[in-house]
């Protein structure tokens, strides 16, 4: 029996329960439409629970999934009546047990198993980091193949809570590479027999699997948020929390307004910010991210930095912004920073770079007056507990199988 299909968001063509990134008649999203139209929750202790809307068969068994709490201290700091923090990352003093400390790993989860319940073997993706992380982590608990190209950036970012497993094939890449070089060869050796490309924001279990952050806000506030905070490099988790909310609205019982999506990116590297100023679809590389490379070396959270973002594309980040009215911010290093003190110390727990973007995009907003005290607000704090996990057991370090000096390098000469 099927769960769902997938729809083209621009002519509509449906298809069937499968892992396909792009119609076939144009280049815009497809979308999961789902047979259940009320989340019914399972009883499952992590992302699992949300299993009405993740486009796979089996119900994930995991205990890493998104938790939302009611903010005290932050919010009397900024005066805040409703501040609801949502948390992906390592915190099990407030039942949060994502080990690999983002959100990405809420959508490891459900694209390897959907990858395993089409008959995919091996998995291919770019990773600033984060992803490559939540992607390793899985392969380490099923077995599948996965193969992630990770900028020189990221390699540090490449640990496990575990053991690394042969499933495992890290591939870095050379200095002077930055994360959209390291997008272009895993496109690269996804085209290989046997590999499958993870697609990015395209993969409908990746924005599915994101989008259960908002799912677990609504059920634990009641309703639909008025305003959605998040920091973002592709902007797939804001996409995700929009079509989240379009799902619950269609529910019935969230209430029937869109949250604001209030996203943010940090300086100097702020393309989509630059564009959504002026209400363009189209993201203008000479304008939007003039010397991007060097932009990108000089920005904080190098995780918000993908120079190909899903912005103007149908089904992508600009229609979010557009349908909800939403707001981008430009964050420097210095505001991220205090952001960061502030909410480690208000909230007790350790937070990653791009979420302390998201804090400071927060603080920005009630000084400028975009949210009022009193309506409900969600900040996503996409990444933390790092530290804190630390305090728990040593994580190990994956070490890479091949070094690329370019995207273009021929293939044969990585030896993977
Ligand atoms: C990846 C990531 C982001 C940005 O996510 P988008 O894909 O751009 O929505 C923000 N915060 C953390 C912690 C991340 O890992
Ligand atoms: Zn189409």
């Amino acid at each position: 029996m099927g769960r769902f299909k997938l729809k083209c968001l621009k002519c509509g063509r449906e298809y069937g329960q499968e892992f396909r990134l792009n119609c076939e008649n144009d280049d815009a999203f497809i979308r999961a439409e789902y047979f259940e139209k009320k989340l019914e929750l399972r009883s499952q202790p992590g992302i699992g629970k949300f299993h009405s809307w993740l486009p796979v068969q089996k119900e994930l068994t995991t205990n890493a999934g998104p938790i939302t709490y009611k903010s005290e201290a932050l919010a009397r700091e900024l005066g805040l009546s409703n501040l609801y923090i949502g948390f992906s990352g390592y915190w099990p003093e407030k039942e949060a047990f994502t080990k690999t400390c983002s959100f990405k790993e809420l959508e490891a989860h459900p694209t390897m198993q959907l990858l395993k319940e089409t008959g995919g073997k091996a998995i291919v993706l770019a990773s600033a980091g984060n992803t490559g992380r939540a992607f390793a982590h899985v392969s380490a608990l099923t077995g599948i193949d996965v193969y992630i190209v990770v900028p020189d950036s990221g390699i540090s970012k490449l640990w496990l809570p575990e053991e690394p497993t042969e499933s495992i094939h890290l591939i870095s890449m050379s200095p002077g590479n930055d994360y959209t070089d390291a997008i272009n060869l895993a496109g690269r050796i996804a085209k290989l027999p046997g590999m499958v490309s993870e697609g990015g924001a395209r993969n409908v279990a990746r924005r599915d699997g994101m989008g259960t952050v908002m799912l677990d806000a609504a059920i634990t506030i009641g309703k639909l948020p008025d305003h959605y905070f998040q920091a973002v490099g592709s902007g797939t988790g804001g996409i995700s929390a929009w079509e989240a909310a379009i799902r619950l609205r269609a529910d019935g019982r969230f209430g029937q307004k869109l949250p604001k999506l209030q996203l943010a990116q940090n300086f100097p590297f702020v393309p989509m910010y630059n564009a959504w100023q002026e209400k363009r679809r189209e993201i203008i590389p000479e304008l939007d991210m003039k010397d991007a490379k060097k932009q990108i070396e000089e920005t904080y959270a190098t995780v918000l930095t993908n120079r190909a973002p899903p912005y103007g594309v149908t089904g992508g980040l600009y229609d979010a912004l557009v349908d909800t009215d939403g707001i981008m911010y430009a964050i420097t290093k210095e505001e991220a920073l205090e952001a960061k003190a502030l909410f480690e110390s208000l909230e007790g727990i350790d937070i990653l770079s791009p979420s302390a973007v998201a804090a400071a995009s927060l603080l920005k907003a009630v000084e400028t007056g975009k949210v009022s005290k009193d309506e409900t607000i969600l900040l996503n704090i996409a990444g933390g507990g790092y530290k804190r996990l630390k305090e728990d057991l040593t994580p190990f370090q994956i070490s890479p199988v091949a070094t690329a000096k370019n995207p273009d390098v021929p293939l044969e000469e990585l030896n993977i």
